[in-house]
């Protein structure tokens, strides 16, 4: 999670909100970080989630991210938990809550949906303190 968070500080200088994420491997090597780039890209789709699953799959040499954790400072969205699901993530650990969109626990709980046909293990609140003041720190700046 520090590398998530470390990782989420770089987006900040783009104007983007400060979401990091890092992917591990089954042996939990590093595979693949992101930030947030939605404003350095113009790309609505670019949340960090999508973009270290995206990166994590190329050094996987496959989509299927069997075995992998995602480790996000922000509580996922339904368009990432949508992602976590079909990439068959064995695990979703994620620091601050979102109330207002998360899925993954508090607005829906699209990863644990047991109408789908996967479903990884959540860790939430993993250093969720400094994940949130680094969220309430960026919007204070706006
Ligand atoms: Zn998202």
């Amino acid at each position: 999670m520090r590398r998530a968070l470390a990782e989420a500080g770089r987006a900040a200088s783009a104007g983007d909100v400060p979401v990091g994420a890092v992917v591990l491997g089954p042996d939990g090597t590093g595979l693949a970080t992101a930030h947030n780039e939605r404003e350095a890209t113009g790309d609505p789709t670019a949340h960090a989630e999508i973009l270290a699953l995206r990166r994590a799959a190329e050094a996987h040499g496959e989509w299927r991210l069997t075995g992998c954790t995602l480790v996000v400072t922000l509580e996922p969205c339904t368009m990432c938990a949508g992602a976590l699901v079909q990439s068959r993530i064995a695990r979703v650990v994620y620091g601050a809550r979102d109330e207002k969109a998360g899925a993954a626990g508090s607005l829906w709980d699209v990863v644990r949906d047991r109408r789908l046909n996967h479903r990884p293990e959540v860790i939430a609140g993993v250093l969720e303190r400094e994940c949130a003041e680094q969220l309430t720190a960026f919007f204070r700046t706006l």
